[in-house]
């Protein structure tokens, strides 16, 4: 049930207000009544009426004030002003001044109900339409959210999409990339072996037919000399086979770690010793401090080490001086291989620990390798809760840095308990 509209009958003639109250009551609406243009004025603002009815000419004041006074409080009330014949002029302005309708007094009965009916029509249709417009606006921003939101899913999706399409085409090149390297490295020392076996045989089946064009001592010592050669090539072989397989086993979390006490200072010159064996052009010098004890993985670290140290003698082709260094660093100990070889430019400094990275610079091309050897040695240093990474100049000399915390970070009890053993 919609409630009863209220109105506001504003006369300084008692008479008037009676009268019309009195119509305007039987016609179901909620009449207020005065005489005084100061007491409508303050009605006004206290209570927001459906309708105001107002004399023009107040004792006590203007019509055309409640008038004001209306629309300053509630423009949306509708108001009608009373006025005789004399000051048509003024009803004229009152309309001007934002007035719904005027009634010319004496007014007819009818003509006031239907004045009044329309107005309060006019009222309510106003606020329906307004409601409406609301819910319209609200629908609209509804549906300029739902938009956006649609648009911003359908650009995720998208993006989402173009990266999966490009990791996959990476994949792709880098399994080309693998593929090529791979049998490229392989069939290096392959096609060695091959061919010293054959000047080899050649040799032995000469001399076991007994035509051989030299001494049987100095035939010997080529045969000798040639399967040295062959066995250095099935180490370099076996080398990057086993590289091959530690990829696979990181890739596939088959690693395994045998923690226990790993004295670096010892494991560095351990491995410095080993690799000067390998070259007359560089010279591998260990600087230590006593405090070097982690718990760590030895035959891991061994192979980290030998890596940054292999890879310090390859990418130094004129020699010079390699040094490791071990000393304690942020609750860890640091091992750092310097050498003063070629550098690594700034922009591959992250990129040389990624899977099958070999740098695109000419010097770095020239040295054999897969891109594998910094990849599994990150792999191995993060496990064990710590940190790689490389600095370089450029173009003269690099740094390569690992730190490993002195409990390894992230390993369980058993694996700490168990005892190092031969990982091979
Ligand atoms: P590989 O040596 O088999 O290419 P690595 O993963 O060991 O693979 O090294 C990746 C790349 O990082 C190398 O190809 C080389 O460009 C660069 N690099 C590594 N160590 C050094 C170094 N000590 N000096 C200069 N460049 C280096």
């Amino acid at each position: 049930m919609r409630a009863q509209p209220k109105v506001l009958v504003v006369d300084d003639e008692e008479s008037v207000v009676v009268t019309i109250k009195a119509i305007l009551q039987l016609d179901g609406y909620d009449v207020a009544t005065t005489t005084s243009g100061v007491r409508a004025r303050s009605m006004v603002r206290d209570t927001e009426y459906d309708l105001v009815l107002s004399d023009l000419r107040l004792e006590d004041g203007d019509g055309l004030d409640v008038l004001k006074a209306v629309r300053e409080c509630h423009p949306d009330t509708i108001t009608i002003m009373l006025t005789g014949y004399a000051s048509l002029e003024s009803a004229i302005q009152a309309l001007r001044a934002g007035a719904y309708d005027y009634l010319v007094k004496p007014s007819e009965v009818e003509e006031l109900r239907s004045t009044v009916a329309r107005g309060i029509e006019r009222r309510r249709l106003g606020q329906e339409l307004r409601v409406r417009l609301e819910q319209l606006e609200r629908a609209n921003r509804e549906i300029g959210d739902l938009n956006s939101s649609l648009q911003r899913r359908v650009d995720d999706a998208t993006a989402e999409l173009k990266e999966r399409y490009e990791q996959l085409k990476e994949l792709d090149r880098m399994k080309s990339q693998f593929l090529s390297i791979a049998s490229h490295e392989l069939k290096t020392p392959i096609t060695a072996m091959s061919g010293f076996l054959q000047v080899a045989l050649r040799r032995v089946r000469r001399m076991s037919e007994g035509e051989a064009p030299v001494p049987v001592a100095d035939g010997l010592r080529g045969i000798t000399e040639q399967l040295e050669v062959v066995y250095r090539q099935t180490g370099k072989l076996a080398r990057l086979v086993d590289e091959l397989l530690d990829v696979s086993r990181i890739q596939t979390g088959r690693i395994e770690f045998r923690y226990g006490d790993v004295d670096l200072s010892e494991l560095a010159t351990e491995v410095a010793t080993r690799m000067q064996l390998s070259t007359t052009a560089h010279e591998i010098s260990v600087r230590h401090n006593s405090q070097s004890v982690v718990t760590a993985d030895r035959d891991h670290l061994e192979q980290v080490l030998n890596n940054l140290v292999t890879n310090a003698i390859k990418y130094s082709p004129s020699g010079g001086a390699i040094n490791i260094e071990v000393r304690p660093d942020d609750g860890g100990v640091r091992l750092s291989v310097t050498d003063e070889g070629i550098g690594i430019p700034e922009k591959e400094l992250e990129a040389i620990f990624g899977l099958f990275y070999r740098s695109p610079d000419r010097a770095a091309r020239d040295a054999a390798g897969m891109g594998l050897g910094l990849y599994i040695s990150k792999e191995i240093v993060v496990r064990h809760g710590g940190r790689i990474w490389a600095e370089s100049a450029g173009t003269k000399g690099s740094t390569l840095n690992v730190v490993i915390p002195r409990v390894p970070i992230g390993a369980t009890k058993t694996d700490v308990a168990q005892p190092s053993a031969a990982r091979r």
